[in-house]
């Protein structure tokens, strides 16, 4: 595959492991494992059997009529949004946990921003019986709160960050730190596509289900087994290499990736990465990341927590570089006023994330016979209280 990663974890010339001495032996040991471990028999047959029994894998693949109709052309939602604790992100957890199980790890760390990683990784060390730390910017704890209370029922302890934005990128600083001062019984479960090799390929590879389901869904209902068009959001990235993974090398299909405009790219509050981000090294990989001029990180701001984060995964970086995907952005007003068509005209109300990717349809030139699938990586239960304050508008 043209866009693999190589053996020091590069993807042209982004990704790699910037990481601290202390870290060297947790890394290596992973870097020279994680594969056989995870294209192993017993780890594939455990893998797919919690995705099916536990996840409630396949999810479907929908074709959304009245909101077809609305943009006159045919468009498919991958509801990832069905998936156990609401999101895509528990594809990559179940993954992460087998894997900490079989290197007899005992201790789980995650970050976490919206709460949807931590409630996932939450979920998976209940199912494995291990003991889990979930650190969470002290800001997203107050804007969480639900999220925080189901982390908490499932027994975790939900450690505040309490420096800098108090937001995504301090709590993934905390969960590294802490990883350094526990090297020998922790694994650090990563929520996206990025931090140092190996983790960006190895979550790919474990949300790659996504457009491996949706091969043989296309193939079943429409008699083709790839679409023109995929769009996803992209907070990391982890939902959108999922469902591109098995159709980047098929050049047929297009590939959107919606960053979040925040309120406008040019207004200094903003996520919008892949368009204001330049080359740098963030947690440990050399990527695309908002900075100013003396390398120091500009504060993201997007309206969803799940996408308010300074970087993306180094696969991305190398994506938007070579000009495989394209990149638009939605702005907050833009992503609530999608949420809101998506559940007025299907009745699927999306997670604010999802809306972003929602919210490029107005921004496309279809064409009546082609074929879109929009990844609706997660459902929009947790942003209510913010989709409510926009209701009368
Ligand atoms: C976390 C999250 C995202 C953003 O993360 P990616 O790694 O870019 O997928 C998007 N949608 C939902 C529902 C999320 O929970």
């Amino acid at each position: 595959m043209k866009y693999e990663v190589d053996q020091l974890g590069f993807y042209g010339r982004y990704g790699g492991a910037f990481i601290p001495e202390l870290l060297h032996k947790n890394i290596a040991e992973l870097q020279a494992r994680y594969l056989d471990l995870i294209n192993s028999q017993d780890f594939q047959r455990q893998f797919n059997r919690l995705l099916c029994d536990y996840v409630g894998r396949p999810s479907p693949l929908y074709f959304a009529k009245r909101l077809s109709d609305k943009y006159q052309t045919k468009i498919y939602l991958k509801r990832e949004d069905l998936n156990h604790t609401g999101s895509h992100k528990i594809n990559n957890t179940i993954g992460q946990i087998l894997l900490a199980k079989h290197l007899g790890k005992t201790r789980i760390i995650a970050e976490t921003g919206a709460g949807q990683h931590g409630v996932a990784t939450a979920t998976v060390a209940a199912l494995a019986g291990l003991k889990c730390v979930v650190y969470m910017g002290e800001k997203d704890i107050e804007r969480q709160a639900p999220n925080v209370a189901r982390m908490k029922m499932l027994g975790a302890t939900v450690k505040p960050a309490t420096s800098g934005s108090k937001t995504l990128k301090d709590a993934t600083n905390e969960a590294i730190r802490d990883w350094i001062n526990h090297p020998e019984d922790t694994y650090y479960i990563i929520g996206s596509v990025v931090g140092p090799h190996p983790y960006p390929d190895m979550v790919a590879r474990f949300q790659s289900v996504i457009s491996e389901e949706m091969m043989q869904q296309l193939a079943a209902q429409t008699g083709r087994d790839y679409p023109d068009r995929i769009i996803a959001c992209i907070g990391g990235g982890s939902n959108a290499a999922g469902a591109y993974y098995h159709f980047l090398d098929n050049d047929n299909v297009e590939l959107v990736s919606v960053e979040a405009g925040g309120l406008g790219i040019d207004s200094g509050h903003s996520a919008a990465t892949s368009v204001l981000g330049t080359d740098g090294v963030i947690h440990a990989s050399l990527t695309k990341l908002m900075q100013d001029a003396d390398g120091q990180i500009i504060e993201p701001y997007s309206i969803s927590a799940g996408l308010d984060y300074p970087g993306i995964g180094p696969l991305h970086a190398h994506l938007i570089s070579s000009g495989r995907t394209k990149v638009l952005t939605a702005n907050d007003d833009e992503a609530i006023k999608a949420g809101y068509e998506l559940t007025r005209l299907e009745g699927i109300i999306p997670a604010l994330e999802s809306a972003h990717a929602l919210a490029a349809l107005p921004k496309i030139k279809f064409k009546p016979d082609e074929i879109t699938v929009v990844n609706l990586s997660g459902r929009g239960d947790k942003d209510l209280a913010t989709y409510l304050k926009f209701l009368n508008q």
